[in-house]
């Protein structure tokens, strides 16, 4: 990077901190209407298809944490920003084949979905003397087929995420389907993050809430949301 920012630069800081004071404001106000304290929502950056300079651009504006859905894009990024002080989620399907390449650099995986990835997981992870805050994703509509465990899954999954020596079994997930009511989606997602706490209270987390539904994640208790649009821009047409 040059050490004088350029206009371009300037500008995007700007559009960024316009679009970062909007997102704060509206947690702030579902906090409001939901009798929370803002401070127990951590807002997660999705800067997925944006470049290493964005993320800059954001931790410069107070935002620490990033959210990318694929390896491929996540890991020279992350290398990138590594003089930072981030903490980056890895929020997407994940391959068991790029779990030792994810442990290098996601201190959260919001995506775990079945036995066979916690296993790659937890191997990956005691390889590389790494500990990895894991998240079950709850298919709250049952369908599989995004990715998501089923909510009958959730608790043999949570007990295995409990034996693999290097995963911490940290919360859950969910995406609202399309087609389902965000509030009916969340709601599920809190009986599955009810099991979990069962089994582990410290499990605390509840990701749920992107930029279309924060306000309906806040009410049901998130903990975390997963922000990209609202805070970075259209992704245009290739990404989800
Ligand atoms: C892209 C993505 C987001 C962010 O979605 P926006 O609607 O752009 O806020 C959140 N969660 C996951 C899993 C994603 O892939």
């Amino acid at each position: 990077m040059s050490p004088i920012s350029s206009s371009d630069e300037l500008l995007r800081r700007d559009e960024l901190a316009v679009r970062l004071t909007a997102v704060r404001q509206r947690i702030s106000v579902a906090c409001e209407a939901a009798g929370r304290d803002p401070a127990d929502v951590t807002l997660i950056a999705v800067t997925k298809t944006f470049p290493a300079s964005d993320v800059r651009l954001l931790n410069g504006l107070g935002v620490t944490d990033f959210g990318e859905n694929r390896d491929a894009e996540a890991a020279p990024k992350a290398m990138q920003c590594a003089d930072l002080d981030l903490t980056w989620h890895f929020i997407g399907q994940l391959q068991t084949n790029k779990a030792s390449s994810v442990v290098r650099y996601a201190t959260f995986v919001h995506s775990v979905d079945r036995l066979r990835l916690i296993r790659a997981l937890g191997t990956a992870a005691r390889r590389a003397q790494r500990v990895v805050q894991c998240l079950i994703e709850v298919s709250v509509d049952g369908d599989p087929a995004r990715g998501g465990a089923v909510a009958s899954e959730v608790p043999a999954l949570a007990e295995a995420l409990m034996a693999e020596p290097g995963l911490v079994l940290a919360g859950v997930m969910a995406i609202a389907p399309l087609g389902m009511a965000p509030r009916a989606a969340f709601a599920r997602l809190l009986e599955s993050a009810a099991l979990v706490r069962a089994l582990r209270p410290a499990a605390m987390v509840v990701s749920a809430g992107m930029s279309g539904d924060l306000e309906d994640a806040i009410a049901a208790g998130a903990t975390h949301l997963r922000i990209g649009t609202a805070l970075l821009g259209d992704r245009g047409p290739r990404v989800r």
